[in-house]
């Protein structure tokens, strides 16, 4: 991941308790890596949240909604993969957080009060993509003989899955006839 930012301004509520900043807004997004998959982003995500000044701090909560360009796991087909994820963050100024909870994740307010939410918004997203995406939910995947795509029609090799491990394995299980 390239180190891109999106910086927020909270100046505006940083004096004023319950006060809100309303976000609706595109972000350019780097591409992410997520294992062995790369996502890259088709369009800019869309983020939509609120900003507030919570007292012990500024909340962020909002979701944001992004689109993919992914590799079929099973077909190695590009597709686009339509993403929205849940934001939620926590900033405090350094020094304001002596009272804050162990368990609570926190942030800080960057000088000259600004808040960065790129890493939230990218944590966010990596929760939601796919380990193994798949184009379509009953992707038939290629040939395993020559790699014909098998959506497309596919191929007059031999069907292979009467061969399979298992297959051969059951012959060789004693039969049970329990009822
Ligand atoms: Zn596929
Ligand atoms: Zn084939």
């Amino acid at each position: 991941m390239d180190d891109r930012h999106y910086l927020v301004d909270v100046r505006p509520i940083l004096e004023d308790l319950g006060a809100i900043i309303p976000l609706d807004s595109d972000v350019d997004l780097p591409e992410i890596i997520l294992g062995t998959e790369a996502f890259k982003p088709l369009r800019p995500g869309h983020l939509v949240a609120d900003v507030t000044n919570s007292g012990a701090g500024v909340v962020v909560s909002g979701s944001i909604d992004a689109e993919f360009e992914a590799i079929c796991s099973r077909c190695l087909r590009e597709f686009p993969l339509r993403v929205t994820a849940a934001v939620e963050g926590f900033y405090v100024l350094p020094g304001d957080d002596v009272d804050i909870p162990e368990e609570q994740e926190v942030s800080y307010i960057a000088e000259g009060a600004f808040i960065d939410l790129m890493e939230q918004l990218l944590s966010a997203l990596v929760l939601e993509l796919p380990f193994a995406p798949l184009h379509a939910e009953d992707c038939p995947g290629i040939c395993p003989s020559c790699g014909a795509d098998l959506e497309e029609g596919g191929c007059d090799c031999e069907p292979v899955s009467a061969e399979s491990p298992f297959a051969a394995l059951k012959d060789l299980l004693p039969r049970s006839d329990s009822e």
